[in-house]
Order: structure tokens, then C-alpha cells, then sequence
């Protein structure tokens, strides 16, 4: 018999009832170091008291009126956003996903607009992920998201990672964009070299597309400026955001350059729920934590420190982990033994890790961890490969 919650997960036997900081606790009162914080979701742990007091206080004022109407909190996590970033202009949506289906109309219309209608192709990059809609999945390609689910969105063109000549070889007058993400996530941590994301941004110059970044996972502080591409230097034309951005709460946007974003006029986008209230009020009580420059220096400095217990770790146990890579709070160890069998070993030793494409474990915990957290987090992940040697 079916289950009564659609069965397209396969869960790891472990339910929590709360979550304080980086530990989640079941109901027997055992903790569990958080260092997937909900897949990079959860930017400032569990239970954070100005996002509880953000969404407290919203709830008891108004959750939800409609985008028919002006949305005060929508404003103010906008004024933010373009306030700490390139962007000149954001949409809300609830999920990342969301975000991709944006990111494309937005890319598609603006060449509809300049009189090139024929300008529609996206170029995207194996092993990337960009959620699990028609056009995150066809975005992304890979068989395991697509197969069985009939024609698929056209207009995308997949070239192999870091494929500099493939990618240039795929750029014809029909390219609206390039889409991809500076490191990539489930694809299993894998960083744009800076010099390679500048690459991309001269080459989206020399032929006039637009650059369109999927930070879905490694923005919000993750790699220890408040967005990735700011390590390169450059900028987007168009950006995917959402995980970090609510805190928990689910929350997405896109940021856009006013060209970018020209051709999205009244009428042609929209959401119900999108910059509602309640994600926006919590937003905002994460933008000013996450972008403040010393909670940045911070996430760097503590990223040094459990990057370095994490080379301690892989020194010790060679026959189970290969090397870390990654950068700031996004890492990834590649491992030997399969990530399955390290992650339920971590389970067991009360350390939650999330698996990769390409035998890597993740680590993305919140960034807010303390100094404490990452020496018990190298003891848990010690005995967890022990048990595997
Ligand atoms: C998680 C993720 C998405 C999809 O986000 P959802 O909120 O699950 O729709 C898109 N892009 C990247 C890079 C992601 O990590």
C-alpha cells in the first residue's frame, strides 16, 4: 500500500521535535550536531531568537494579505537585498526552484524585448542542480531527474564542467544565457575556479548574453562573503537565491540588474504566497545578521577552523576519506568507503551529514556554530570513520 506521504524520499529513520543552535534533539532528549543545517538551509542554527521573535511578532500582527496589495516586509528584505548586492530589482518566490523558473522567463523576455526573439537557449553545466521544476530539471539534464517525465522544457544546451572550449563552442546567436552555480552543491562541492567565473563573465561580455548565477546553496554567507560570486570580483545580470535566505522560513528571490529585469513588466510574473509577510519579516531578520561584515569574519574564521579538523580527519583515517574540498562553511570531503555507509555512521554517533553526487559527504552547517560545535563535530566524524576502518 502506498504510504500516505508520497514516497519520493528515502528518510533516514531519525524524527525531531526541537533544535537549539546547531543541535537538533529527538523526543528521548537525544542531540544531534546539525552540520547539514537542513541542507544549508537553516544560516543561523535552530531556534535563533531574533528570527523566532521576527516571525512571533509577525504572526501576531498579519500573515498574509496578496501581492495585490503593498507588503511592507517585502519592501524593507528588498531595500536590503539591493542595498548589499548587484542587483538593482528582486522578486520573492517560496523556494529555489521557483527562482530557476524566474531566472529563465526573466532571461527569455529580455531578448524577446531587444527584437531577438529567436534568443531563448540556456546554457547549463553537468552535474548542476537547479530544483525540481520543468525548468529546474531540464535546466539541470541529468537522467535521474528527467527520465519518465515526458518532453522537456526546451531551450537548454548542457556542456561538461569547466568545458571552457565546449562552452564556447555552444554559444550561438540563439544563447540568451549562461545559468550555473559558483560551486556547486549536490553535485558534490565542486568550486568555479575565481579565474574561471571571471572567464564566464568576459565571455557573456564578448558576445552580450546575459550571466544568470544559481546561489540557491552557496549564498547567504555560506562561503564567507554574503554571496559567492564575490570572491571573482564580478557580478551577475540575474541571480537565484532562496535555503539561507529565510532561515527556515521558505523563502526564495531573484535579483536582477534594471536591464536584466526590463522586460518583466506588470502582468508577466507572479505569486500568491511569493514576499509574503511572515518570509519576508523573517528575511529580514537574517539579512541584518548574515550581512554584517563581522558576522562574516567569523563564518571565515571558523570555516579555517573545521576546514583544518576536517584535513586532521581525512590525515587519520585514510583507508575511509580522500581529501576535503569546498570552500568557506560549503565543504565536502570525498570519500572512499561510500558517503551512504559514512553518513549512517554519523547518524549513529549523533552527527548529521548530507550525501553528494560524486561520493562526497557535505558539510553546511550553520554559520553561526561555535568554536566548541566544530571540535565535537571532528569527534563525532572520528568515531564515525573508526567504526568504519
Ligand atoms: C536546493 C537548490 C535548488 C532548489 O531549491 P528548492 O527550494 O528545493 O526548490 C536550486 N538550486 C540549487 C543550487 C540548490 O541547491
Amino acid at each position: 500500500m502506498i504510504p500516505s506521504v508520497l514516497p519520493t524520499y528515502s528518510r533516514a529513520p531519525l524524527s525531531f521535535v526541537k533544535g537549539e543552535g546547531a543541535w537538533l534533539i529527538e523526543a528521548d532528549g537525544t542531540r544531534y550536531l546539525d552540520l547539514g543545517a537542513g541542507i544549508a538551509v537553516n544560516v543561523l542554527g535552530h531556534a535563533h531568537p531574533a528570527l523566532v521573535k521576527a516571525l512571533t511578532d509577525q504572526a501576531q500582527a498579519l500573515w498574509h494579505t496578496s501581492n495585490l496589495y503593498q507588503i511592507p516586509q517585502q519592501q524593507a528584505l528588498a531595500d536590503k537585498l539591493v542595498d548589499a548586492t548587484f542587483a538593482d530589482t528582486v522578486f520573492f518566490t517560496n523556494s529555489g526552484t521557483e527562482a530557476c523558473e524566474l531566472a529563465v522567463k526573466m532571461a527569455r523576455k529580455y531578448w524577446y524585448d531587444k527584437g531577438q526573439k529567436d534568443r531563448v537557449d540556456i546554457i547549463t553545466f553537468s552535474g548542476s542542480f537547479h530544483g525540481r521544476s520543468a525548468a529546474g530539471i531540464a535546466a539541470a539534464g541529468s537522467e535521474k531527474m528527467v527520465k519518465g517525465f515526458g518532453p522537456l522544457l526546451g531551450g537548454f544546451v548542457h556542456v561538461d564542467w569547466a568545458d571552457h572550449e565546449a562552452l564556447t563552442a555552444a554559444i550561438t546567436d540563439h544563447t540568451a544565457a549562461i545559468l550555473i552555480e559558483p560551486v556547486q552543491g549536490e553535485g558534490g562541492i565542486r568550486p568555479l575556479p575565481d579565474q574561471c567565473l571571471k572567464g564566464l563573465r568576459d565571455l557573456c561580455d564578448e558576445h552580450g548574453i546575459l550571466l544568470i548565477l544559481d546561489e540557491v546553496q552557496c549564498g547567504m554567507g555560506r562561503t564567507g562573503k554574503l554571496f559567492a560570486h564575490e570572491w571573482s570580483g564580478i557580478t551577475p545580470d540575474i541571480m537565484m537565491v532562496a535555503k539561507g535566505i529565510g532561515g527556515g522560513f521558505p523563502l526564495g528571490a531573484v535579483l536582477a540588474t534594471e536591464d536584466a529585469a526590463s522586460g518583466m513588466t506588470a502582468g508577466t510574473h507572479g505569486s500568491t504566497y511569493g514576499g509574503n509577510p511572515l518570509g519576508c519579516a523573517v528575511g529580514c531578520a537574517v539579512m541584518d545578521i548574515v550581512s554584517d561584515r563581522a558576522f562574516l569574519a567569523e563564518v571565515n574564521r571558523k570555516a579555517g577552523l573545521l576546514r583544518q579538523k576536517l584535513e586532521g580527519l581525512i590525515a587519520s583515517h585514510p583507508d575511509v576519506f580522500e581529501s576535503v574540498r569546498g570552500t568557506g562553511m560549503m565543504l565536502g570531503i570525498k570519500c572512499k568507503a561510500p558517503n551512504t555507509e559514512i553518513v549512517a555512521a554519523g547518524y549513529k554517533n549523533h552527527v548529521i551529514t548530507v550525501p553528494a553526487a560524486d561520493n562526497v559527504i557535505r558539510l553546511l552547517p550553520p554559520l553561526n556554530l561555535s568554536d566548541d560545535d566544530i571540535a565535537e563535530a571532528a569527534t563525532r566524524l572520528d568515531a564515525a570513520a573508526a567504526s568504519l576502518s
